[in-house]
Order: structure tokens, then C-alpha cells, then sequence
């Protein structure tokens, strides 16, 4: 950290009781969003109050500092970079409190509108601005940015809801704005009086600019002086992209919850057919219209195959169009008319279907909202880049608009996807450009001032809906013609020195779009042991030359394909912050549903490695301390890795980052230990009584805690009295068996092998009944995942490389590999390659199962025997985040429910959060509980005595947070074919006590 940002940092933690970061990795961090742009803080503020701010903004004063308010940084056009100071209020500044009967709502600038409208469903409410990334976005943004979603047609923006907010102004004093007489003698008095002044000067260009039904960014002033002579400041603060103003909290207006919601998809044969057709649509009450191109269509068919048979291949586009009421009657009446009228004349739909069932409903919704997130998994040079995306024109000239803008996009030779909001006109228009090449940089320039030349021909304005941040700002003067000089004398009655994010909405110097965008054209060199991956790119190259410095060089340590690949999988995040989600629908990224924290987000994890490998971190960096806070705030779970839309594998970079951290610094004693436990496993084994008398003892476990960082607060599962190993050796199950047929290897792994041995006993039960041939090789380790999630390369790569060479023999040998658990199911397939760059990896990789799935693809095939004993018992079932990743559709749960009268009630309430040994770690066990939350609580409240999952780790998080004793699919199935009669007892646990749990989460 420079001696500049040293200072900031100390004066601002003297003020300031939220927290306050200016070291470089920190300010990388938070150097670019979901847009196409980087721009360098000098340092993150997170406050905790009001208070926080003002302190802020005073110092920022003091100094002559610009501010930038942020919420998620889930902009698209870079609406909260800066170079000055950064307030981050997503982290701390979440309260939410319902008045008056869910009417009105007040929302901390921090709160996730998801979190918002998740509060108010208790009250059969909702906010009715709705965003696509709802699930992400904080309220201070949503009012900030005027943000409006597919349902404006019946909710309106952001503007419409307000009632009223609290602000903290440029001068650094607290506000609160509502509606306001110019007379008052007050703050706000003087600012009622300067608008209407404003106004009055501007009168006939506003009045002109009322008329434009897209008018929906910058500085507004209608609706805003009301006919009393009051001034609602609120609303007039809306939209205002931070530049006027520092929300800090709101009360917005919300609306019910609809009775019933009716949806149609509409299919064309040309797009601007559809464009035209949603004009005669709009007459039927809409509520939402939205128009996707063939492009998109395609995506949403290779997203989920239930968009491929619902979607016809011939649809050149679709209008998804909603209706809503009170009957459902009325509903099928109206959308039979809607279909009827949209079946008519030159611009007809060829096909159409509707449903007003919620299921059905959802996934048609689903098409927009998943689909354009997806828009990112675009792999290759040029990608969908948004700087283009929010512009608007009248609905009526939507169609002739549309064909002026795929002419210009053809005459610079560039293409786009095209998604439209048609009812209200708007379009997001995404071309594809490489921005690591000059010419399309260059391109990016021309077209953004091209496409806005036909917008504004056809009566429409750019940036409607999404802020104008970096990308559109610059085309705002000539938007507003005259009228700008009257943005320009409200910037100075609001901030007149420029201190609030400076550059955005109104200045007299804008940046072109293709300024301060993320250097792509920049790597350092890269290599692994000798060999050169990445040669440093020409820029880096002449940087150093001119700097007069060495070369940087970045040695890795996991097998990254040659070429660019390690800096292309960081490229891939697009900064896009869906991993920051709160949805119930998703697991990503549990660790950052606890901490609220940037750095715990999968994306700080790109950003970080993507800042040293493009020169703006030094390589020297990734070796300290806060390197290591941010990559071990990832504890390998790999729900981001198939959850984020652009498939970006982050836990294989946090495992880069972890190396790099070991590679400089060593282990660290309790990840030393933790990663050798099989070791003391093994010694213990020797001994079980001694060993579990002093697992159980309460001396040995505080000494265990003080000493290894193991919290006392666990309880450790016991040592067998005999381990699987030595079981499996008795019955010569260790040999290699020279006949065919069908024959497994069974990977035993750490907990089966010295804790739970009746988990490999049921299944060796299991295939001895279907008459599966069972193979134990004896010369297998524990898989070594601890070891991989502290970034122990070497010591993973030994173990690695002793499993790989007997379980690929045992493959050569006709054998399938099974595992039980899933964290060894998941080194064999997926960590083991990015480890070992040989055959033996990829040959493991492919033929191995984790066994439950294994047995049901058997069923599937009808080789499975189904002489099951009947086991009226419900279980609750949590299907854990590693097999998730490798089996979506869980097996387990359809395995053991094969059992006849067996009942499995699937709890999908995310993560655990014990994740392998991370949680035993003392200075985990809070948030381990923490993230664990949502499942502990819906364990408990599931009102089944006994839990089921394969996970060892979950089964101690379930057991010891939610009191429910936790078994293995495995075993159960063996018990329902008879076979493993001591199971009864285990069935027949009585709840554990939990109120320590409860105690500690207090
Ligand atoms: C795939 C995708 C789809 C999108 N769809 C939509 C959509 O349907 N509708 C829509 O409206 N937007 C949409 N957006 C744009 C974006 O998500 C929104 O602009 C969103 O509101 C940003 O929220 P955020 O919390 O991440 O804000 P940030 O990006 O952090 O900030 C947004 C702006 O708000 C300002 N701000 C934040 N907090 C405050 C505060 N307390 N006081 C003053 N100013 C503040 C910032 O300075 C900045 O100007 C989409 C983006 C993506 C990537
Ligand atoms: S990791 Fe994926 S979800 Fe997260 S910001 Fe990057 S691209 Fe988006
Ligand atoms: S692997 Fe899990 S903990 Fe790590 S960043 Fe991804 S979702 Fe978060």
C-alpha cells in the first residue's frame, strides 16, 4: 500500500466504525463491475451508519476526494468505478422494516431487493419495480439507477414508488427528503427553491422533454413540482446515479402481490414482426412484453431441455407476454383473445401457447431471466459486450427502429443479440466485439455514437433504464441538447465541486466508451516448472521497458492447458455479480451469503488473480496475508463453478491462489494437520479405546483446540475398532479379481475407512446381492480434498498420484471406480486433473461414480434387484453441494426411494457449511454454523426424525446443528434388502440436544 493510501486508510478507521480497506488487493477488488470497464479506488469504506457516511464524505472534503457510492457493482456500464473513495453499502447497511401493513416499506441503501420482496411476501406484498437482477441488486442502486424491470407496463420505475429518503449531500450534511415548499427556511427549502428556479428558466424544453414517454434518465424534472407549489425532492433524487446525493435509506411505496397471472409466448418468422405485433398486443392490458431474438431463443434451447421442445426451431423471435386479474375466467378469455388477434395479417405469429399455471409460468419466465445472464457463457474472442444495451424508442417505432439498428450493425460489420422490452419500447442491444483488439475498440466507439444517431432519429433516448455510468454519459449533451445546460446548474446546486461520482450523468469532460476499459490485451508472463504458458503480451512488454523494471513473472502450480488459458478462465468473469445472489434457488456462493463481504464473493476470486496476471497486482502480492483472507474465504464447494452463468471455474483459481500463497509461506499448522488426518487416523486405529477416550475427553480436545485450531466445540466422530481396510482385507476383498462381468473398485476414502466402516460394509452388501463383483485396492490413501482446499498442491499431488496409479490399473482391469463420498468422487473426476497432466487422471476421471448413482443407473438399466423389504420411515434429505456439482439430479434421494413406503422429503435449503474439514477449524466454527443456517433450520423444522445424506461432513453439521442423526443413503438401502440388521438401532436414535448450537448463533 502506497503511503497516500496508508494514510487514508488510518485517518478514515479513526472516524469511521464500519470498515475502511486501501490496500492494493482490496482496491483491486473493487476496481470494476459487471461492465466493460476498470478504474482503481483509492480506497473501500463499509459503513455501518449514517454516521459512517457523513464521516466519508467530510473527510472526502477535507481532501479533495471524489466518492462513489456502490451497491452489488452489478452495473453494466460502470456506473460506481472510480478513482476516489468507494462506499460499499451492500455489506452492513441491510435493514429492512415493514410499515403500515406492507404498504410502505424502509430499506437501508444496503438491502437486496430479493431480501425486500422476501420480507413483504409475509404481507401478500411486493416492490413492483422488478429488475432482472433482483436477486442481487441493493435499493440504494434500485433508486439510484430509477431501475425498472419487465413489468413496467404495470409497476413503473423506481421513481414511482418513493415516498420519501434520507441523504447524505455532497457538504456532508444528513437529509431527509420528501416534498418540500421552496419557503421553508431549511436545506431543503433551498433546494426546492433552486429546482423550481431551474425549472422556470427551462420551462419550455422540460415541458417539450415531458411529452417523450422513454424519458426515464438524469436529472427530471417532471412530476416533480407538484400543483400545491411543493417540490418532491424524493422523487427528483431518483435516478440521479449517485451524483447528486448519498441515499442512506428509503421508504418506498409497494403493491399486492396479483391473485392470478396469465402468460402467452408468441413465435415469428421475423423480428420485426414480433416488434409490430406487440404494438396490437399492448391493446389487451398487458402487464409485460418482451421480445427475444432468434440468438436467444437458441441459448435458452442449449440451457434447459425444456425450453428445446417448447421453443420452434423455424422462430426467428418471441414476445413473452403477461396478463393479471382477478379471475382465472377472465384470464383463458383474455389470452384466447390475445392469441387470436396475434394470429392475424402479414406480421402473424406462426405458433403460440400460454398457461396461467404458477409452475409453467415460472419457467416461461425464466426464458428472459435466465437466458441473458447466459449471454456470458459466449466462450472465443468476441463476446456480447454491453455498453449499447439500454436504449428506448416509442413502441411504434420499435419495428422500423429495429431494422435501423441491424443496418448499422451490418455496415460495421459486427453482430448483436437483441432483447426488448416491447411494451415500453426499450431494447437491450449487445454486439459482439473482442475488446483485446484495437480495431474493436475503436469499433465499440463508432457504434455506440451510430446506434444512438438511429434512437434518437426514431424519437428515443439512450440510457433509459440502466445507469449512464462510463459507457453513455458522453452521448448525454447532445441527448439533451439545451437542456443539458440545466443538468449542468443542478450538479451545481446539489454538488458543486464534483465530489459525487464525478464523470457519470453530467460533467464537462465525459469519457468516450472506449476509455478506462479492463486491460484484456495485457498478461504477464506465465509458466509451470520450465515450460512458458503465457508469453508476457506486448503492452506488458514495452511497460516494463519504459518502467525500466524486470519482466513479472508468475510461476502456477495446477496443470492449466498451454496458451492463454489460466488468464482467459479469470476473462471469463465478467464481473456480472450474480454470484452475490440471496435467491432460494441457487447455492452460490454460501460462503458470501454469510459474510456480505466482497472479498467472500467467487468473483473477488477472478478479479484478484486477473489483477496480477494483467500487471496491475504484483505477482509478490498473491503472497500476503490479505491474499490468503480472500482465497480462504472459499472453502472448494464449487457451487459457483456450474451455478455462474459464464461456468468461470473459480475454485480452481482460489486453489491457484492458495498455492501461491503456500508455495512463498508454507502451511500453516492446523492445515498441516487437518490435511494429514488420515495420518493420526491411521495411529489412532492402532489404539481405538485410547483414541476415543481421548476424543471424547474434554482435556484432550481443549488441548486439540488451543493447540491445532480443532474447536472443541465439535464432536469428533469416533475410531472404529476396525477399519475398513483391514475388514475388506479379511474377505481377500483387496485381490484383484481375474473374471469379467461386472466388477467395481471401491475408493474407500477417509471417514468410511477409520470412522464409519458399515457405510463400505453396506455397499459391499449391496453389490454381493446384485452379484457385482467388489475390489478393494489395497495400496489407496484418503482422496487428499483437505489438502486441495488448503492449497497443499504438493502433498495433494503425492496422494494424487498414489490413488491414480492403483485405481487407473483397476480401470485397465475392467473395473469401475465407486466412491461414498462425494468429496473423493469429486478428486477423482475433477481436482485429480487439475493436478496430474497424465492419462492415469483423465482414464480415472471418466470411470469413476459416486456409488449411489452408480446403483440407480443399474436400476435404470434394470439390473438393479428390487427385492426390497418395506421400511415405513421418513427421512429428511440434504443432497450435499459436492454431489450437486456432479449429479444434479440426485441420485440418493431416488435410490432410497425406491424402498417401498420409505419416504424421502428432499430439504433444498443450501449448503451446509461444513465443507470437509473447514468447519472443525476453530476459527471457522461460527461461520460454519452461520452459513449452515438455513438447512440446520429446516432440518429441525422438517418434523422427520432421522436425516439422510452422503456427506460425512454434512452428516456432522446435520447431527450436530439440527440434532438429527444422519445416515447414509448406502447404508439404508442395504438395510431394506435385509442386509445390515444393525441398522435398526441407528433408525431408532433419539434426538441430540442442539441448544448449544442455538447459543452460539445468539
Ligand atoms: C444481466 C443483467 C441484467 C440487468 N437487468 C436489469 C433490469 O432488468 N433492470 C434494471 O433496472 N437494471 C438491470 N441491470 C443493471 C443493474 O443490475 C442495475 O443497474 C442494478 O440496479 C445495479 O445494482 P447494484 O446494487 O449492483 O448497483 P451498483 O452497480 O453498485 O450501483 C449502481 C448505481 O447506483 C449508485 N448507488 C448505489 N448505492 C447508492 C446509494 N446508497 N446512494 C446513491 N447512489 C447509489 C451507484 O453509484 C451507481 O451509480 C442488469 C444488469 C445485468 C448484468
Ligand atoms: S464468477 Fe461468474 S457469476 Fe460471479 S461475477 Fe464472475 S461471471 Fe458473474
Ligand atoms: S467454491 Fe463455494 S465457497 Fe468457493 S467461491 Fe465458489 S461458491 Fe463460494
Amino acid at each position: 500500500m502506497d503511503s497516500e493510501r496508508q494514510r487514508i486508510q488510518d485517518d478514515l478507521r479513526g472516524v469511521v466504525r464500519g470498515e475502511v480497506l486501501c490496500d492494493d488487493i482490496s482496491c483491486q477488488l473493487y476496481a470494476t463491475d459487471a461492465s466493460i470497464y476498470q478504474m482503481t479506488p483509492l480506497g473501500v469504506v463499509r459503513p455501518r451508519t449514517a454516521a459512517d457516511v457523513i464521516a466519508t464524505v467530510q473527510y472526502a472534503t477535507e481532501h479533495d476526494l471524489a466518492i462513489h457510492p456502490r451497491g452489488s457493482g452489478s452495473g453494466v456500464s460502470g456506473e460506481s468505478l472510480g478513482n476516489g473513495l468507494l462506499l460499499d453499502f451492500s455489506c452492513f447497511m441491510r435493514r429492512v422494516t415493514i410499515d403500515r401493513d406492507g404498504a410502505t416499506v424502509t430499506v437501508q441503501c444496503g438491502a437486496v431487493l430479493a431480501e425486500v420482496n422476501a420480507a413483504l411476501a409475509a404481507y401478500g406484498r411486493t416492490y413492483g419495480p422488478d429488475p432482472a437482477t433482483r436477486s442481487i441488486t441493493t435499493m440504494g442502486s434500485v433508486l439510484s439507477t430509477n431501475a425498472s424491470g419487465s413489468h413496467y407496463l404495470r409497476s413503473g420505475s423506481a421513481r414511482d414508488t418513493i415516498e420519501s429518503m434520507r441523504v447524505v449531500m455532497a457538504d456532508g450534511n444528513l437529509l431527509t427528503l420528501a416534498k418540500h415548499h421552496p419557503d421553508e427556511p431549511t436545506p431543503q427549502g433551498r433546494l426546492a427553491r433552486g429546482i423550481v428556479e431551474i425549472e422556470n428558466q427551462f420551462h419550455s424544453l422540460i415541458a417539450a422533454r415531458k411529452a417523450s414517454p422513454n424519458s426515464r434518465s438524469g436529472y427530471r424534472f417532471d412530476g416533480v413540482i407538484l400543483d400545491d407549489g411543493h417540490v418532491d425532492l424524493a422523487k427528483f433524487m431518483v435516478g440521479t446515479q449517485g451524483t447528486l446525493g448519498i441515499i442512506v435509506d428509503a421508504v418506498v411505496r409497494t403493491e399486492p402481490i396479483p391473485t392470478h397471472r396469465g402468460v402467452a409466448l408468441l413465435f415469428f418468422r421475423r423480428l420485426d414482426s414480433a416488434a409490430r405485433c406487440a404494438r396490437r398486443a399492448l391493446m389487451h392490458g398487458l402487464v409485460a412484453c418482451d421480445l427475444m431474438d432468434r440468438r436467444l431463443l437458441q441459448i435458452a434451447r442449449e440451457t434447459d431441455s425444456r425450453f428445446a421442445d417448447l421453443l420452434p426451431r423455424e422462430a426467428e423471435a418471441m414476445l413473452l407476454v403477461e396478463i393479471q386479474g382477478e379471475s382465472l375466467g377472465d384470464l383463458y378469455d383474455r389470452l384466447a383473445i390475445i392469441r387470436q388477434e396475434c394470429a392475424k395479417g402479414p406480421d402473424a405469429a406462426f405458433a403460440a401457447v400460454d398457461t396461467v399455471r404458477p409452475s409453467e409460468r415460472d419457467l416461461y419466465w425464466a426464458l428472459s431471466r435466465r437466458v441473458i445472464p447466459r449471454l456470458y457463457r459466449f466462450k472465443g474472442s468476441d463476446a456480447p459486450q454491453p455498453f449499447t444495451e439500454d436504449i428506448a424508442v416509442p413502441p411504434d417505432r420499435l419495428p422500423a427502429a429495429l431494422i435501423d439498428i441491424q443496418d448499422t450493425l451490418q455496415r460495421n460489420q459486427a453482430t448483436a443479440t437483441v432483447f426488448a422490452h416491447a411494451g415500453h419500447g426499450q431494447l437491450h442491444i449487445r454486439p459482439f466485439l473482442n475488446l483485446a483488439k484495437p480495431q474493436d475498440r475503436e469499433k465499440l466507439n463508432d457504434l455506440s455514437n451510430q446506434i444512438a444517431e438511429v434512437v434518437w432519429k426514431h424519437g428515443g433516448e439512450v440510457s433509459v433504464e440502466h445507469a449512464a455510468g462510463l459507457s453513455r454519459s458522453h452521448l448525454l449533451p447532445r441527448q439533451y441538447g439545451q437542456l443539458w445546460q440545466a443538468m449542468g446548474q443542478i450538479k451545481r446546486l446539489f454538488d458543486s465541486v464534483h465530489r459525487l461520482n464525478p464523470g457519470k450523468l453530467f460533467g464537462a469532460v465525459l469519457q468516450k466508451p472506449n476509455e478506462n476499459l479492463r486491460p484484456l490485451d495485457k498478461t504477464i508472463e506465465v509458466s509451470r516448472g520450465n515450460r512458458t504458458l503465457i508469453a508476457a503480451e506486448k503492452p506488458v512488454v514495452e511497460d516494463s521497458g519504459i518502467a525500466s523494471k524486470p519482466l513479472a513473472q508468475l510461476e502456477v502450480f495446477q496443470i492449466w492447458p498451454p496458451g492463454g488459458s489460466v488468464a482467459q478462465v479469470t476473462r471469463e468473469c465478467n464481473g456480472c455479480g450474480r454470484c452475490r445472489t440471496h435467491s432460494s434457488a441457487e447455492r452460490q456462493c454460501p460462503m458470501f451469503r454469510a459474510s456480505h463481504r466482497e472479498e467472500a464473493s467467487p468473483r473477488a476470486k477472478a478479479n484478484l488473480l486477473r489483477g496480477v496476471l494483467s500487471g496491475q497486482l504484483k505477482v509478490d502480492n498473491l503472497a500476503e496475508d490479505r491474499a490468503k483472507e480472500v482465497a480462504d474465504l472459499c472453502f472448494n464447494c464449487h457451487q459457483c463453478r456450474v451455478e455462474c452463468p459464464a461456468s468461470v471455474n473459480i475454485p480452481k483459481i482460489v486453489g491457484e491462489l492458495k498455492a501461491q500463497y503456500v508455495a512463498t509461506n508454507g502451511l500453516p499448522l492446523s492445515d498441516l494437520l487437518l490435511g494429514r488426518i488420515d495420518t493420526i487416523a491411521a495411529v489412532a486405529s492402532q489404539i481405538p479405546w485410547l483414541a476415543n477416550l481421548l476424543i471424547r475427553g474434554r482435556l484432550s480436545r481443549w488441548l486439540a483446540d488451543r493447540l491445532f485450531g480443532l474447536s472443541a466445540a465439535r464432536e469428533l466422530p469416533l475410531i472404529a475398532s476396525e477399519t475398513f481396510m483391514r475388514y475388506a482385507a479379511k474377505r481377500r476383498w483387496t485381490k484383484l479379481n481375474p473374471h469379467g462381468g461386472l466388477k467395481v473398485a471401491y475408493f474407500v476414502d477417509h471417514f468410511a475407512n477409520y470412522h464409519d466402516p458399515d457405510i463400505g460394509r453396506a455397499l459391499a452388501e449391496i453389490l454381493q446381492h446384485n452379484g457385482i463383483g467388489l475390489y478393494v485396492p489395497s495400496g489407496q490413501v484418503a482422496s487428499g480434498m483437505a489438502r486441495i482446499s488448503a492449497g497443499d498442491i504438493k502433498g495433494a499431488r503425492r496422494v494424487a498420484r498414489r490413488n491414480l496409479r492403483v485405481l487407473a490399473e483397476a480401470v485397465r482391469q475392467g473395473y469401475t471406480i465407486i466412491a461414498t463420498e462425494p468429496a473423493a468422487v469429486l478428486c477423482l473426476k475433477h481436482e485429480y486433473p487439475n493436478l496430474m497432466d497424465d492419462q492415469d487422471a483423465h482414464l480415472v476421471a471418466e470411470n469413476s461414480f459416486e456409488a449411489c448413482q452408480f446403483l440407480w443407473n443399474l436400476h435404470q438399466e434394470s439390473r438393479l434387484s428390487l427385492d426390497l423389504n418395506t421400511l415405513p420411515t421418513e427421512i429428511a434429505y440434504h443432497q450435499p453441494c459436492h454431489l450437486r456439482v456432479l449429479d444434479p439430479d440426485a441420485a440418493g434421494p431416488k435410490l432410497i426411494g425406491l424402498i417401498p413406503k420409505f419416504e424421502v422429503q428432499q430439504i433444498e435449503a443450501g449448503c451446509t457449511g461444513m465443507a470437509g474439514t473447514w468447519g472443525l477449524q476453530r476459527k471457522n466454527y461460527r461461520n460454519s454454523l452461520r452459513v449452515g443456517w438455513p438447512l440446520i433450520s429446516a432440518m429441525r423444522s422438517a418434523g422427520n426424525r432421522t436425516a439422510a445424506t452422503e456427506c460425512s461432513a454434512c452428516k456432522m453439521q446435520i447431527e450436530h446443528g439440527a440434532g438429527r442423526k444422519t445416515l447414509h443413503p448406502i447404508k439404508l438401502f442395504a438395510y431394506a434388502y435385509g442386509r445390515l440388521p444393525k441398522l435398526e438401532k441407528e433408525l431408532d436414535t433419539k434426538k441430540v440436544d442442539t441448544k448449544k448450537v442455538s447459543d452460539t448463533l445468539k
